[in-house]
């Protein structure tokens, strides 16, 4: 596009309500032109962290720099960056029409280029029927989309997102996401986009930075942040049904579980023989009605659910525990005594007591 597009950096950043600790010493840096998806459970802070980019709220300490200067001592003419606020924030007295244009107005963006980029948001998100209502004649939904429309139509060269889509029906979600996507394909904003889904979060982010409790826990892609997540709570928070996590002990080159062996492992003389935490996704656990070998290990099948697309399977190991798993299709019936197996590269394994990832497996 060659068009100059903005950087975002959070240096060391700390946000204080009175004397509770909402964000803490924030790191992150938001590329040129990027998709920045900040995914987290509600109240860890991504509101928060949105209103001290955009400058609504101060920083407790540290700094917000938006092209390398800090935001604080910045003039913003409020062209350089469009919001989409949680709770919508619109103009109460002005139509569907006059909110999308308002900004555009004050701007001073020609009448022709104003009414093309509104006919074209309106379009795009199905809000043509309703140009000349009030918000308060609207559902939530329907504000909501009013809320996107009036952040797309600025093309700012920051766009900031508060869970935009949260109240608009399954379908007009996913032809927005969609429209959200082809506008940063052409427009090469850069976005930092908040919501708590995480099924949102893969299917927009260039990177994801999931957080809790103030702090970001791993900023990545959405292929590492599923397959190779820093922590436990990251490997928790991605994925439906979630990752299984069991507790194992290395013992003379095997991770055991309880006292059945899981696992051969292989080259890993650095690891010490003690308790780990280990990781695999529902889809790459291996069932079937005979064991492989030594390492294949007995479950019974607890219940099995038809999702249509797939199959989930709740497995009952000999130590109570329960873990799931996702097949395409099974002749498998509940109480039938199965076994599973584990293929390394398809395990995370966690630090027991800091519970991040020992990058084994398939991690170079
Ligand atoms: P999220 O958007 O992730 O749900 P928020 O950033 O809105 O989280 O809030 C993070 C935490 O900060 C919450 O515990 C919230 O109650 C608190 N908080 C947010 N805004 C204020 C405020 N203006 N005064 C006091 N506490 C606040
Ligand atoms: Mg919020």
């Amino acid at each position: 596009m060659g068009k100059s597009n903005s950087t975002i950096e959070l240096k060391q950043v700390s946000k204080k309500f009175k004397n509770s600790d909402v964000i803490n010493r924030m790191n992150l840096k938001v590329h040129a032109g990027e998709f920045l998806v900040l995914l987290g459970p509600s109240g860890c802070g991504k509101s928060t962290t949105l209103r001290m980019i955009a400058g609504l709220e101060d920083v407790t300490e540290g700094s917000v720099l938006i092209d390398g200067h800090d935001l604080q001592t910045m003039k913003n003419d409020g062209k350089a960056i469009a919001m989409v606020f949680q709770d919508y924030a619109l103009y109460p007295n002005m139509t569907v029409y006059q909110n999308l244009e308002y900004a555009l107005k004050v701007h001073k963006v020609d009448k022709q280029v104003r009414k093309q980029r509104i006919d074209q948001v309106m379009d795009t998100l199905n809000l043509a029927d309703y140009a000349d209502r009030l918000p308060s004649q609207l559902s939530g939904g329907q504000k909501q989309r009013v809320a996107v429309g009036r952040g797309m139509v600025k093309k700012s060269k920051i766009f900031l997102l508060d869970e935009p889509l949260s109240n608009i029906d399954v379908q007009l979600r996913e032809k927005a996401r969609d429209e959200l996507q082809k506008l940063h394909e052409i427009d090469q904003q850069t976005i930092v986009y908040v919501t708590h889904d995480q099924l949102e979060a893969m299917a927009l982010g260039d990177r994801i930075a999931v957080m809790n409790e103030g702090i970001i826990q791993m900023i990545d892609t959405p292929d590492n942040i599923y397959n190779q997540p820093a922590n436990l709570f990251v490997a928790r928070f991605i994925g439906t049904p979630q990752i299984n996590i069991i507790e194992v002990v290395l013992q003379n080159g095997e991770m055991y579980l309880n006292d059945h062996p899981l696992l051969k492992v292989m080259g890993h003389g650095e690891l010490a023989q003690q308790k780990y935490y280990l990781g695999i996704r529902p889809e790459n656990i291996k069932c079937s009605m005979t064991p492989k070998g030594d390492y294949s290990l007995p479950a019974k099948i607890d219940s099995i659910v038809d999702y249509g697309r797939f199959i989930q399977l709740s497995l009952k190991l000999a130590n109570g525990c329960l873990i799931k798993s996702i097949v395409n299709s099974c002749d498998f019936t509940e109480d039938d005594q199965i076994y599973i197996d584990f293929v390394e590269s398809d395990t995370v394994l966690f630090d027991h007591s800091t519970e991040k990832n020992l990058y084994w497996g398939k991690h170079e």
